[in-house]
């Protein structure tokens, strides 16, 4: 289960802070995202990376800014464009931008080695083996050497994906360097973007499981408030005022993390809020 819940079009959880980029284009048409892009930084820090994510004389920005500690910066809330994928294509779609929540992730990107045991990142500043990655990119055919991620960052990405996914719906994780590959490297071979998706696969299979055995119970709500919506997802409207902890439910049908819940009413609830 995942530390992260989405509130409002807005990311909740540990060390998650918001600061609001002016570089947005509007509301997604279709009323949510379908699709998470994946981006490194290529910069020194979470703090440069905001504050050029923030510049209103630098039309980029992302919705999400993930540390090398695990911490969350959010520039740009669930429901708005952000700018940072620029001229790109999937599936017969361009220009990521208008279906896609943008996650940029701390880490200077490709690097050289200086033939003294240390590699060197575009803004010059040295790093040592342990730091570094050596691999071949997606779009590549011999070994590169790329920034490292931390296990902590790897981690709070997996899970602020799962949550984004339950939230949204999402189905669809790729990386700046598939919907732009002649222009783009990040996240580059150091992310484990198809170990990620494999693993949203797996839970989403998993689910489905459930659907096929599923009867109806009884269960009891474990959280103080719980929202009751008119669909399996974040994105949709409220149906009444929340539940109150120890309310008794019975479970008509799940999906995708949600549970169809009767008790005056009908309506879904997240299911991890159920016992
Ligand atoms: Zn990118």
């Amino acid at each position: 289960m995942s530390d992260y819940q989405v509130e409002d079009n807005k990311l909740v959880g540990p060390s998650v802070t918001f600061e609001s980029s002016p570089n947005t284009g509007g509301r997604f048409a279709a009323g949510q995202a379908d699709t998470l892009v994946i981006h490194f930084t290529a910069g020194s820090s979470v703090e440069s990376a905001v504050r050029t994510l923030c510049d209103p004389d630098n039309s980029v920005s992302a919705h999400l800014v993930i540390g090398r500690d695990g911490a969350i910066v959010q520039l740009v809330p669930f429901d708005m464009v952000a700018w940072h994928a620029g001229k790109s294509s999937w599936q017969g779609r361009s220009g990521l931008n208008r279906f896609s929540i943008g996650i940029e992730l701390d880490n200077a990107g490709e690097l050289t080695p200086n033939g003294q045991g240390q590699f060197l990142s575009w803004f010059n500043r040295a790093y040592s083996g342990e730091d570094v990655f050596c691999g071949v990119h997606r779009n590549q055919k011999t070994e590169t050497y790329w920034h490292a991620y931390t296990e902590e960052q790897i981690k709070a990405t997996f899970a602020v994906c799962q949550s984004l996914c339950n939230a949204y719906g999402i189905d669809t994780i790729v990386g700046h360097e598939e919907i732009s590959p002649k222009r783009k490297v990040d996240p580059g071979p150091a992310f484990p973007l198809d170990k990620l998706r494999a693993m949203l696969d797996k839970e989403r299979a998993d689910d489905g499981q459930d659907d096929s055995v599923f009867e109806a119970t009884s269960k009891l709500v474990n959280a103080s408030r719980l929202n009751v919506r008119e669909g399996p997802g974040a994105q949709f409207d409220k149906v009444t005022e929340p539940l109150s902890l120890g309310t008794n439910v019975k479970v008509l049908q799940q999906k995708q993390g949600w549970s169809q819940v009767e008790f005056t009413l009908k309506g879904w609830v997240s299911s991890k809020y159920l016992t």
